[in-house]
């Protein structure tokens, strides 16, 4: 068991006590919970089913000045070898909920945004087809503002319901939520995404399949998906494309340790098999050295980092 500075025992009794036995996890691997397939343990990961318990895990959190982390689907994620201390709250197993009304889909923080896409289609609704491909949560799409090909979160996001960092639960209309290029005020306010309705319009079904069969071949062709990575690994450089930065700079195929540079898209670090966190970091602090080096551009990660 790893050494925390709070009552773990204690902490794990009184979850255990709101979402119950099963869903509180003791020294649970983040390798398990992300998509690069790495990460230690963590002191304490909590399954909450609904609103209110996710409402009441925060405030124990917040009172007894525990950290704690909220993760969605983890495909965003590089956590540390040694693991996180203190409490990972998991809201991609409990909260899943869907509703429609009429073009308005709402979906709970923990929806695969994959199946918000789908479902999208199955109800004849244009506007997530984008999605389709993006292996992350409802809310951690919120946080970050996903998108790939034609769109965006911000382009189709019509409220959120949150809780603030003062345990208070408000919604906040698109025009409150600061969405910008991988950023809202999801991330700068340190809010937790209970839900997000999507206002959607009629479509042709077939249309959206279409589109959304497009998106799904292009992404194949193109992206390393037979191998864990956390998507594009740094953000986009303005004015530049990150991947023909690093192509450009005679690192495609660049390995360290057990991760490396994708040879099918520079622009992904790859779990080669058996990549720590710190090989991760090392490519990444290499790619970061030499872009800078031969042209001058800082490459941003895109990736967070945990613990
Ligand atoms: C193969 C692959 C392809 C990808 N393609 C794309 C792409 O095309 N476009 C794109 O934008 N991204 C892409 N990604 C990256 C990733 O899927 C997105 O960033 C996604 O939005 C992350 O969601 P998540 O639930 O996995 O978040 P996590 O990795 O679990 O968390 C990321 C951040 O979001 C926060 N967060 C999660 N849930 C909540 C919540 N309910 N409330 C508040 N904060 C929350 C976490 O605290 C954390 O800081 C790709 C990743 C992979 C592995």
């Amino acid at each position: 068991m790893s050494e925390s500075a709070y009552d773990l025992e204690g902490l794990a009794w009184k979850f255990r006590s709101i979402v119950g036995e099963e869903d509180v996890l003791l020294n649970e691997p983040m390798s398990e919970h992300t998509t690069f397939k790495i990460g230690g343990p963590a002191d304490l990961y909590v399954i909450p089913e609904d609103a209110a318990e996710l409402a009441e895990i925060l405030d124990i959190c917040r009172e007894r000045e525990v950290p704690y982390f909220v993760l969605g689907k983890g495909s965003d994620l590089l956590v540390a070898d040694e693991g996180y201390r203190g409490v990972i709250i998991g809201l991609a197993d409990g909260l899943t909920g869907v509703t429609a009304d009429d073009e308005l889909l709402t979906c709970e923080a923990g929806v695969p945004l994959r199946e918000a896409s789908e479902m999208a289609c199955e109800l004849g609704l244009t506007g997530l087809e984008f999605a389709c491909g993006i292996p992350g949560s409802v809310g951690g799409a919120c946080f970050m503002n996903a998108g790939a090909y034609d769109g965006c979160i911000a382009d189709v996001l019509s409220c959120v319901r949150v809780i603030l960092p003062t345990g208070e639960q408000q919604t906040l209309g698109i025009d409150e939520l600061a969405m910008g290029y991988r950023t809202s005020r999801v991330k700068t306010d340190n809010l937790v995404v209970v839900s997000a309705s999507f206002a959607l319009r009629c479509g042709d079904p077939k249309k959206i399949r279409a589109k959304m069969d497009d998106f799904t071949l292009r992404r194949e062709e193109k992206q390393p998906l037979e191998l864990p990575s956390a998507g594009s690994t740094f953000k986009r450089p303005e004015g530049y494309f990150a991947g023909k930065l690093i192509t450009d700079a005679g690192l495609r195929g660049y390995q360290y340790g057990g991760a490396g540079i994708s040879t099918k898209h520079a622009g992904f670090v790859v779990n080669l098999g058996g990549a720590t966190a710190a090989d991760v970091r090392a490519v990444i602090a290499h790619v970061q050295d030499e872009v800078e080096r031969q042209f001058g551009v800082h490459m941003e990660p895109e990736v967070r980092f945990l613990g």
